[in-house]
Order: C-alpha cells, then sequence, then structure tokens
C-alpha cells in the first residue's frame, strides 16, 4: 500500500430522539457536509431512512426499524457506502446531542462509563429525551468501541446563569432533593448564535450583550452577556417561557391544579396538553407559520389571535432581557421562523423604537440565507438574522475534544 492514511477530519453528529434519529457528518476541514439523513418513525409503522449524500443525492429505505440498535445500523451501512461510516479511518469522532446536562455537565464530555451513568440519572428530569440520546449512544458505542463517542449538553450553555435566574421561589429542600431548577435548553444554537451575531458585528463575543431568539418548533429566547448566558426563557423542562408550536411555554401553575380537580383530568394527560396540544396547534389548529401568516392574510381571527399571542410573549422577553442585561448590542433571530418570517420579527419588534431596537422594512423583508443586519444603519440596537447550525457546533465542539 502506498499513500498517507486518510486524515481523520470528520465527525459524525448524531441526534436521537425518542421515535427519530437525526444524523450528519461534518468534514471538519471545510467545514462541509460528507452526508446527513434521517430515521423516522422508529417502532412505529412506516419506518423509513432518507439519507443525503455530499452531492445532493438522496436515497430512501422504507423497512421495518424497531428501534435505536437498528437505526443505527441502517444508519452505519448508508455511511460505509458513502465511505464515512463508523469504522472510517476519515472518523475521528462521534457528537452526539444530549438533550439534559442537569447542573453536572457545563462542558462537552468524552463518554465512559462514568457519563453515560450521570447521564442515565438525569432520566427522571428528562424522561422524553434523554432515555433516546441514551439509546443512540449505547449502540454509536457497539458499533465502533474505539471510535471517541462526546456528548454535547443542550443545558450546558446556561450553566453560567447566575443562581437568581436558575431558582424557582420554592421550597429549597423540595427543590433540591428533585434537581428542580431553570436548566434552559437549545443551548448549542444559543452559543452559536450569540457569538455568529458578535462575528457580524465585526467584535469579539466577549464585547457584547446580545439577546438571542430561538424560534423553532420549539422556541426559547437567552439573555447573553459578554459570550457568557446570563438568563433563558426554558426551564426545568423545554415547556417554560415563549408560546412554540404545540407547547403553551409560560402559564400559572394553578391552571394544571385547576384541570385535575375541576376537569378531572390526569397528569399525564394535562402533560400531554400542555406539551403537545397547546401554543399555536391549541390556539388555532395549525404550527406552522407558514400556514399561520397565510390564513391571517385571509382575515382568520383564530390564526390573528394565535399569532398575537406568540409574538407578544417574544416582546415580553425582549423587555424583561433588556432590563437583565442593561445594554443591548444586538437581538438576533434563529431557527425556522425566526430566519424565515418578516412578519414575526416586525411584530415583536413593533413599538420598541424608543428602546433603540427597529427593523428596517425593506432588510427585514428580503429573502435571504446567510447571517445579515435588518435593522436601520443608525440604530442604536442591531436587529440581525442568523441561521443556526447546532450540528455544526456539535460537530465543532467534538472535533475540539478529542484533538485536545
Ligand atoms: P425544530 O428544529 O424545532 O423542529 P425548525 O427550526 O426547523 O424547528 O422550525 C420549524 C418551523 O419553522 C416550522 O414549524 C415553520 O413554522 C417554520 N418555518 C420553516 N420555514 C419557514 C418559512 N419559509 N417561512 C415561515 N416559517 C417557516
Amino acid at each position: 500500500m502506498t499513500g498517507l492514511p486518510a486524515r481523520a477530519s470528520c465527525v459524525l453528529v448524531l441526534n436521537s430522539g425518542s421515535s427519530s434519529v437525526k444524523y450528519q457528518v461534518l468534514d471538519m476541514d471545510g467545514p462541509s457536509r460528507a452526508a446527513a439523513g434521517l430515521v423516522e418513525r422508529i417502532g412505529e409503522r412506516g419506518a423509513r431512512l432518507v439519507h443525503r449524500t455530499a452531492d445532493g443525492g438522496e436515497r430512501v429505505r422504507e423497512t421495518s426499524v424497531p428501534g435505536h440498535e437498528e437505526a443505527l445500523r441502517l444508519i452505519a451501512e448508508e455511511l460505509d457506502t458513502d465511505g464515512v461510516g463508523p469504522a472510517s479511518p476519515r472518523l475521528a469522532a462521534v457528537g452526539h446531542r444530549v438533550v439534559h446536562g442537569g447542573p453536572v455537565f457545563s462542558e462537552p464530555r468524552l463518554i465512559d462509563d462514568e457519563v453515560l451513568a450521570e447521564i442515565e440519572r438525569l432520566v427522571p428530569v428528562a424522561p422524553l429525551h434523554n432515555p433516546g440520546n441514551l439509546a443512540g449512544i449505547r449502540t454509536a458505542r457497539s458499533l465502533n468501541p474505539d471510535l471517541p463517542q462526546v456528548a454535547v449538553f443542550d443545558t450546558a450553555f446556561h450553566t453560567t446563569m447566575p443562581e437568581h435566574a436558575a431558582r424557582y421561589a420554592i421550597d429549597m429542600r423540595t427543590a433540591d432533593e428533585h434537581r428542580i431548577r431553570r436548566y434552559g435548553f437549545h443551548g448549542t444554537s444559543h452559543a452559536f448564535v450569540s457569538r455568529r451575531t458578535a462575528g457580524l458585528l465585526g467584535r469579539d463575543p466577549s464585547e457584547v450583550n446580545v439577546i438571542v431568539l430561538h424560534l423553532g418548533n420549539g422556541a426559547s429566547a437567552s439573555a447573553v452577556a459578554g459570550g457568557r448566558c446570563v438568563d433563558t426563557s426554558m426551564g426545568l423542562t423545554p415547556l417554560e417561557g415563549l408560546v412554540m408550536g404545540t407547547r403553551s411555554g409560560d402559564i400559572d401553575p394553578a391552571v394544571v391544579f385547576h384541570l385535575s380537580r375541576v376537569a378531572g383530568m390526569s397528569v399525564g394527560e394535562i402533560d400531554t396538553l400542555l406539551n403537545q396540544r397547546s401554543g399555536l396547534l391549541g390556539m388555532c389548529g395549525d404550527n406552522d407559520m407558514r400556514e399561520i401568516r397565510r390564513r391571517v392574510e385571509e382575515g382568520d381571527w383564530a390564526a390573528r389571535l394565535a399569532f398575537d399571542v406568540y409574538v407578544y410573549r417574544i416582546k415580553k422577553y425582549i423587555g424583561a432581557y433588556l432590563a437583565v442585561l442593561g445594554r443591548v448590542d444586538a437581538v438576533a433571530f434563529t431557527a425556522g421562523v425566526g430566519e424565515n418570517n418578516p412578519a414575526v420579527r416586525e411584530a415583536a419588534v413593533a413599538g420598541l423604537e424608543g428602546l433603540g431596537i427597529t427593523v428596517d422594512p425593506e432588510l427585514n423583508a428580503a429573502p435571504g440565507d446567510s447571517a445579515r443586519l435588518i435593522s436601520p444603519q443608525d440604530a442604536a440596537t442591531a436587529v440581525a438574522v442568523v441561521p443556526t447550525d447546532e450540528e455544526l457546533e456539535i460537530a465543532t465542539q467534538a472535533f475540539a475534544l478529542v484533538n485536545g
């Protein structure tokens, strides 16, 4: 054999949910995307894998996928075909998105038995998310035990929140016994976007204060001071804060008692109501902002109300984080809705001119897929659209960890 051994420049990023696994292979030499895809409906009828190659090709397989092990084996087969499978020398690490890192994990960690056990101990505070993440980690380890596996936590960026922002005002002993506090989520996105926003302003992240509005199907806001998170809108779970696609966001906790006592609903039913049948979907029957805007344009009353409640909550958080930060250099919109919907951005900052926050109507309406400013040139506070890339952030953190 001649030639140099392939350099291990790629990271496989795995986002294992309860019934789906999303994956990407990123070549950090670019960085560029070497492959990406999704296995959905794991354990259900109609399971399938959709695999996209670097040159834009697509392969679809519809087959039975009883569990995460089979899902990862399918993914490994597709990646092998593209030369970036788990046994390939091009792979430097697997980066796992882990939703809940609790109070313990403030940074990405190389996964060993101890880290795995701690993620397992956090299952009671993240019953919907951590089990899927764990299944992905265990299977990926078994596919190639020699490949470094790195856990990147959604909560990590928020561990810098001061106690007065992270604590609920409840009995301390109960809170500590059950690890009840505000953790925050979407941390990789808030970290990535706040850093990119500083770059857009031509400044170092340590010099700027940014309000990040991550508006996807899940939605959260964060206040970032000099590169460190000082508050965020999600709490013990991703239910708190902004109005989301299917989640209520902030609500009087007594609504839960009321539904139990007066409507006779069980805890499970109330959980489903607030997490899956509330938010935009609960208010107007749609959770896709494109459809809601179409209905608003047609004069649909329910869609209008859902939109108004949605943007009003965002505005309240902008106001709160202005007070928290004192000085704000930029407000950054990101994720599916934040990146693509000018009407949401315009309505969320309407009336904030007196506080130095406003958008230029033309810049706001102009389509684009790269980071850009949408505020007038002379505005006191920059308003930006900054596409998020959680996979790239996970790959970057995992690659940095394994390369010392
Ligand atoms: P998640 O990762 O939380 O599933 P995304 O960040 O992909 O969510 O955002 C999904 C949401 O983004 C969709 O529900 C849809 O409302 C919105 N969205 C996506 N593309 C557009 C668009 N072109 N215009 C308006 N809204 C969009």
